[in-house]
This record gives structure tokens, C-alpha cells and sequence, in this order.
């Protein structure tokens, strides 16, 4: 058994009821993606829009594509009439122009709200207060063509694994607390993506949803 398809098996096995898998596939060969395939993983990340296109126009057709990293505005165009999911909306602006092309295309593209959570200055995200205004300001109910499915948030670099499940255990917070108020009438609003390869145990005991795995999958990456 390749090593790809002995992690598939690994990780989908062990997951709790309810609990998806999305294998991040960027910077990997189209090789390497047909392999999980071949395993039965469906679901897949990627982190830049050309390089998603070019993979969704060379693989199978039922791949469920979920754009999981920073997604500049003028580059939804491009992703808009497939992807499956977008994991990481940080403002009002981008959330209206993933609006606006998914109109374009005849979809409803389901998408989550980064969350800033980490120690980390350079992360993307809206912080808690600020994702708290923006779901009760109001103005994505008026978005016909976006669904607000859930949270996402990436733990700070570190080995301290208390402080990566204090970071997630503060998401999930978030998440009971906009699920009981903002978003009380959204039954859509379910989703929870964290946990990476070196911590998606943690990310499982917090109230994960989506687990977003890469390297333990497919190797290191090459940058
Ligand atoms: C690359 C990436 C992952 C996967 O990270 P691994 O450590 O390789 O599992 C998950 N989420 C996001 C947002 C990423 O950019």
C-alpha cells in the first residue's frame, strides 16, 4: 500500500461521525491527487486559484474542491462556477464578490468566515469581536448567492498544545454562541474547519467539523 493511501485510510478511519476530511493537495502533482482518488478521498484543498483551475479541468468531475487559503478578490472570478467551498472569507468586501460572480455562474457557493484566533500578527481573519458585528450588522442575509456554512481558523506555530487547544476551544465558543444568536435561523451554519497535520487530534476534541490535512498525507511540500 502506497503511503498516500495508507494516511487516507488512517485518518478517515479514525474520524468521529460527521467529520470530513479535506485532503490539501497544493503544491502536490496531479499524481499524488489521483492516488488519494484512488484511495476514495473526494474532498480536496487548494490554496491558489490557477493552480485549482488547471487541477479541476485535468481531474474527475466529482472532486469536491475547497479553496482553503487567502483568496484575493480579483481571483473568485476564476474559482467561482465549481468550487465547492471557501474556506477562509475575512471581510465584508470579499464575501460580496464571491456574491457577485457566484450570481454569475447560477450558484450558491457555500463559504466560512476565517477567524483570527491565533498569536500570530500576520494571520487573516476577522477577530471575534469583529466577526460578532458582522453577522449581527446583518448585510450577508441579503446575499442570495453565498451561504455562511460555518467557522474556520488556523491555531498559532507553536508545540505548546495547550495554547493550540485554547486557540480552537475559542473558535468553537464563537461558533455555540453566533449559532445560538446571528445565525439562530441559518440551519446551514454548521461547519467548523480546523486541525492540520500536527494538530488535528486537538482540532477533533474542539468541535471540528472539517479537518484540512496536507502534509502528513502527501509529504512536505516543495516551496
Ligand atoms: C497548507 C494548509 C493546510 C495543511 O497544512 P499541513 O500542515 O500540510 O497539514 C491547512 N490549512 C491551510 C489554510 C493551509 O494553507
Amino acid at each position: 500500500m502506497s503511503h498516500i493511501t495508507e494516511e487516507i485510510r488512517n485518518i478517515t478511519g479514525s474520524l468521529p461521525q460527521g467529520v470530513r476530511l479535506v485532503a490539501v493537495s497544493k503544491f502536490h502533482p496531479e499524481s499524488s491527487i489521483e492516488e488519494a482518488y484512488a484511495a476514495g478521498q473526494r474532498v480536496f484543498g487548494e490554496s491558489h486559484a490557477q493552480e485549482l483551475s488547471r487541477k479541476y479541468g485535468n481531474l474527475p468531475k466529482d472532486i469536491e474542491w475547497h479553496f482553503i487559503g487567502h483568496l484575493q478578490t480579483n481571483k473568485v472570478k476564476q474559482i467561482a462556477p465549481y468550487v465547492a467551498m471557501i474556506h477562509a472569507v475575512d471581510s465584508m468586501k470579499l464575501l460580496r464578490e464571491i456574491d457577485k460572480q457566484a450570481a454569475k455562474a447560477g450558484r450558491v457557493i457555500p463559504c466560512l468566515l476565517q477567524i483570527h484566533v491565533a498569536r500570530e500578527e500576520t494571520k487573516f481573519g476577522f477577530t471575534p469581536d469583529e466577526c460578532r458585528a458582522m453577522a449581527e450588522e446583518g448585510e450577508w442575509k441579503a446575499l442570495q448567492h453565498v451561504r455562511i456554512s460555518g467557522l474556520m481558523c488556523m491555531a498559532s506555530n507553536t508545540d505548546d498544545m495547550e495554547q493550540v487547544r485554547a486557540e480552537f476551544h475559542q473558535a468553537y465558543e464563537l461558533f455555540l454562541e453566533l449559532k445560538a444568536g446571528a445565525f439562530a435561523q441559518a440551519p446551514y451554519f454548521t461547519e467548523r474547519s480546523w486541525g492540520m497535520s500536527h494538530d488535528y487530534p486537538i482540532a477533533l476534541e474542539e468541535g471540528s467539523t472539517l479537518i484540512r490535512v496536507g502534509s502528513r498525507i502527501f509529504g512536505e511540500r516543495m516551496y
